[in-house]
C-alpha cells in the first residue's frame, strides 16, 4: 500500500515535468513495482527519482531518465524490442508491460550473468504474467543480438563511444534505436531513426550519464582510462 502511494506520486511527478506524457508509459510506470528490482536494503528509496546501486558496479536507472528512455522510443504493442544491458530489469519490465498489450516481444542482453539471474527473480516476483513475453540473453550485446533480429526497436541503457554498427544492421526499416553516446563520463541520448527507404537520420535528445557499455563495440578496458 504505502508503495502503491509513493509509486502514484512519483508518476503524477514526472506527468507534470512532462516527463511521462502517453497513457501507455503511464500505465506501465503504475504496473511496475520498482521496489521489486532495488537490493532489499534500498527498498525504501525506490520511488526516489535517482539511480540506485545494483551491483558489480551497475546501476538501475533514475525513474525519469527511463521514461525519457521509454517515450522517445515509442514503444507500440505488438513491437519486437531488443533491450541491451538488462541490468535490474526493470526497463525490460516496463517495455514488457507496453509490447504485451498487442503480443510482442522483449529480448534483453545482460553481459553480467549474475545481474541477468537477478533479473530473472525480479521478474519472477514482482511480473510473472510477463515471463511469456521476455527473453533473457547472457552476452556483449554491443554487437546487438543477430539471431532474433529484425527489432522494430533498440534502447541501449548504457553509455557507447559510438553507435555499433551491428544495431542499425539489426533494425527494421521504420524501426527506432535509443542510446547514449559520448565519453566515459557525459553523454548524450541519440535517436537514431532508420527510414522505410533505409536512410539514417538522427536526433539528439537530452543530456544523460550512463555506466559504460563494455564488448566488442562498447568500451574497451583499457580505453576505460583516457577518459
Ligand atoms: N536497464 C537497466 C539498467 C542498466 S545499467 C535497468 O533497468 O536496471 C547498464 C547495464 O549494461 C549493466 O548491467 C551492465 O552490466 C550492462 N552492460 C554493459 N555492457 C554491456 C554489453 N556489452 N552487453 C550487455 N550488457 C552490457
Amino acid at each position: 500500500m504505502r508503495f502503491f502511494e509513493e509509486r502514484r506520486r512519483l508518476v503524477e511527478e514526472l506527468k507534470s515535468e512532462g516527463v511521462i506524457r502517453s497513457k501507455l508509459v503511464e500505465e506501465a510506470f503504475l504496473h511496475i513495482p520498482r521496489e521489486e528490482f532495488v537490493p532489499e536494503h534500498l527498498r525504501s528509496y525506490a520511488y526516489v527519482d535517482t539511480p540506485l546501486p545494483i551491483g558489480y558496479g551497475q546501476t538501475i536507472s533514475a525513474p525519469h531518465m527511463v521514461a525519457i528512455m521509454t517515450e522517445e522510443l515509442e514503444a507500440q504493442p505488438g513491437d519486437v524490442v531488443l533491450e541491451i544491458g538488462t541490468g535490474s530489469g526493470y526497463q525490460a519490465a516496463i517495455l514488457a508491460y507496453i509490447v504485451s498489450k498487442g503480443h510482442g516481444h522483449v529480448y534483453t542482453i545482460e553481459i553480467v550473468k549474475e545481474l541477468t539471474k537477478r533479473a530473472i527473480n525480479n521478474f519472477a516476483k514482482a511480473v510473472p504474467e510477463l515471463l511469456d513475453y521476455t527473453t533473457f540473453v547472457i552476452g556483449d550485446g554491443s554487437k546487438g543480438l543477430e539471431i532474433f533480429a529484425p527489432y522494430d526497436k533498440i534502447i541501449v541503457t548504457a553509455a557507447a563511444p559510438n553507435i555499433p554498427e551491428p544495431l542499425i544492421k539489426q533494425l527494421k526499416p521504420g524501426g527506432r534505436l535509443v542510446i547514449p553516446v559520448g565519453n566515459r563520463w557525459s553523454q548524450v541520448l541519440l535517436i537514431v531513426d532508420k527510414r522505410r527507404d533505409g536512410a539514417i537520420r538522427i536526433r539528439e535528445s537530452v543530456p544523460c550519464v550512463f555506466v559504460p557499455l563494455v564488448g566488442e563495440y562498447g568500451w574497451s578496458k583499457e580505453s576505460e582510462y583516457l577518459y
